[in-house]
């Protein structure tokens, strides 16, 4: 029997050069879609709300890695803190003070990515890199003994433009850099620039990706309500 080439492998293949990890998101999309993934041997998936990210993981497989992609508001932090495996939406220093309040009490040392604007529409979430500087050097910062940032995450414009598309990725690229050049230097576990959705995932490679988060090619188009 001549086994088909599923689109999870084939997106595999095409990260393979760029040593870039695939999640899975999975966002509006049944159990019974992620299974199907898992079954292939699939374990990151990407959720963007928490109430659905809860219901789905008490029922999923306890070695899934789930990471939190979404607006995270600071009353929810307690519900993912026990379980979750990377939160890539950190958009504000009170929200990282929250997850390392409920880390500490959880005892467990929580994965962040910062989430940067960097797309010319107007997205209410991310910092900009001010913002993001100033937190990194303050003294509540140096206290947070139970977060580590592993990088940065950002979403490009929503556009056929992919010269805009590929400034905006590069702008992310850039802010790793500096990043990691002032206060990271000697970290080896900072080093993700999750960047990349199924329309321009082939252009977050191009500009350096470590990480791309896919949902509509693997699962096919969503419902908009
Ligand atoms: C929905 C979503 C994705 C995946 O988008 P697709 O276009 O379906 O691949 C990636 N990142 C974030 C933050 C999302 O909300």
């Amino acid at each position: 029997m001549i086994e088909q080439t599923t689109t999870l492998q084939k997106i595999e293949k095409e990260l393979l050069p760029y040593n870039a990890s695939l999640i899975a998101v999975s966002k509006t999309k049944p159990e019974e879609d992620i299974l199907e993934l898992y079954r292939q041997g699939h374990r990151a998936f990407g959720e963007n709300r928490v109430q659905e990210l809860l219901s789905k993981q008490e029922i999923l497989p306890e070695d899934i890695e789930w990471h939190l992609i979404g607006h995270l508001q600071r009353n929810k932090v307690k519900y993912v803190v026990p379980f979750v495996h990377l939160i890539q939406s950190v958009d504000s220093p009170r929200l990282l003070k929250e997850i390392n309040k409920r880390a500490r009490k959880e005892e467990r040392i929580i994965d962040c990515l910062l989430q940067f604007k960097i797309a010319e529409e107007d997205t209410k979430y991310g910092f900009d890199l001010d913002t993001a500087q100033k937190m990194l050097e303050s003294e509540a910062y140096k206290d947070m003994g139970y977060i580590r940032i592993r990088g940065v995450m950002g979403m490009a414009t929503f556009t056929d433009d992919e010269v805009q598309i590929r400034r905006e990725f590069q702008r992310l690229k850039n802010i790793f850099q500096e990043l990691k050049t002032k206060y990271f230097a000697d970290r080896e576990s900072f080093r993700e620039i999750s960047m990349g959705m199924s329309g321009d995932y082939k252009i977050a490679l191009e500009e350096g990706s470590t990480m791309v988060r896919i949902g509509t090619l693997l699962f096919g188009e969503r419902e908009v309500h």
